[in-house]
């Protein structure tokens, strides 16, 4: 029987009756009175018990999975954690697994005793129950905080963007970022593009946001004076930075933006891009109209080779297929949104990009390729123009070469 005996003490206790000395003790006279003469000490002096970051704690856990240990003693079992979760972790998923016994001399554990490992389970459950009713009481009164105060439950040491956030979540206002956040309403509401407003609030010196903090920025209601929590809104104590109707012009401007995504023929995202597999000609991009049953008319895009929508212009028809624009969308932003970071870093290297796409794509492999779908027609068109050369439609698929 191969036995660890483990001993903890913090500073404060050092000179208390929790030496080093005494748990060795205690221990080594359980062991002899088990007949267990293998002993190996493991000691941390100086450790606090409130997390499992200790070198003699890591070692035993390194000769546990070496199968160097068959059984583990500690005088109680606060020495080996403060805290019920951590111990359990090591019971559980450290000892028992790796078939150690456990022994705590103080509790009278033993794992090697159906009693010790009943012990165990109760211990279980009662740690599951208090980090249940720990995790509610915190909902409830963040939700508490948020419904009757008004107060921001974000993130306790991050304030957002615009204002500063206090102790308790009140929020004032950082004049600077506010200016920004109204320069971008303002612009956003005649623009109509992210890109633009971008564009035009870095000449004026502003810093630059992602297209997706610009895009949910507009939409955050934090901004007209509201705080959420578990995504319902409520009144806020916090000062408003943009009008209600500020705010509600940007909302309608971006839906009716959005429809644009949803196949106006403006959308050129893959202009000049989709090739045919078999005779090689561009696919275009043509509207169907359909009328739903409750009479709304709407129009779906498809995209087709050349040669089979105008075979007039050709000496023979291509019967290639026809595919529905939102399909590609979907399997070619995948395809985009997927891309590894060391092939976005071939391309910053190998390329011969201009400027303004190195720096975009510095920007994505530092803060990854935003949401595709969500992003407007400038950005979607920007990104699909630097990472694919051709979409070659092929009888059962795609295929996507990159640019390089
Ligand atoms: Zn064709």
């Amino acid at each position: 029987m191969k036995v660890a005996i483990y001993a903890r003490v913090s500073t404060e206790q050092q000179i208390e009756n929790y030496s080093i000395s005494l748990q060795k003790e205690r221990m080594r006279a359980f062991c002899s009175s088990k007949g267990w003469n293998d002993i190996t000490e493991y000691v941390d002096g100086g450790y606090s018990g409130s997390n499992l970051n200790r070198p003699a704690l890591r070692r035993l856990e390194k000769d546990i999975r070496a199968k160097k240990v068959d059984a583990v003693v500690v005088y109680r079992l606060d020495r080996l954690s403060r805290s019920q979760r951590d111990t359990l972790y090591l019971i559980e998923e450290m000892f028992l697994p790796n078939g150690i016994e456990f022994i705590s001399i103080s509790e009278t554990i033993d794992t090697s005793t159906p009693f010790g490992r009943a012990m165990i389970g109760i211990m279980s459950i009662f740690a599951q129950l208090e980090r249940e009713t720990i995790t509610e009481r915190l909902r409830s009164g963040r939700l508490k905080m948020v419904k009757d105060e008004g107060l921001w439950a974000g993130g306790a040491d991050a304030s957002p963007y615009g204002y500063t956030r206090l102790a308790r979540g009140e929020l004032v206002i950082n004049e600077k970022e506010r200016d920004h956040i109204v320069r971008i309403f303002e612009e956003y509401v005649l623009l109509k593009s992210y890109i633009k407003v971008q564009k035009k609030l870095k000449r004026e010196g502003f810093p630059e946001l992602r297209p997706q903090r610009i895009t949910a920025l507009l939409k955050n209601r934090l901004y007209i004076g509201e705080v959420s929590f578990a995504g319902e809104w409520f009144k806020g104590a916090h000062e408003p930075i943009i009008s209600t109707e500020l705010f509600n012009e940007a909302q309608r401007v971006n839906e009716h933006f959005k429809g644009y995504n949803f196949g106006k023929i403006k959308n050129n995202v893959f202009r000049q891009k989709v090739v045919c597999g078999c005779c090689k000609e561009n696919y275009v991009v043509y509207g169907a109209n359909s009328k739903l049953a409750n009479g709304d008319k709407v129009t779906y895009y498809y995209m087709i080779c050349r040669r089979r929508k105008m075979p007039r212009y050709y000496d023979s028809k291509c019967h290639n297929r026809t595919i529905k624009r939102s399909d590609l969308e979907d399997e070619v932003f995948a395809r985009i949104q997927n891309l590894e970071k060391s092939s976005m870093k071939k391309l910053l290297i190998e390329s011969e990009k201009s400027n303004t796409e190195r720096s975009m794509l510095q920007k994505y492999i530092k803060n990854g390729i935003p949401n595709l779908w969500e992003c407007n027609l400038d950005t979607q068109t920007a990104i699909v123009d630097l990472f694919i050369d051709k979409i070659i439609v092929q009888e059962d698929g795609i295929q996507v070469i990159w640019s390089q």
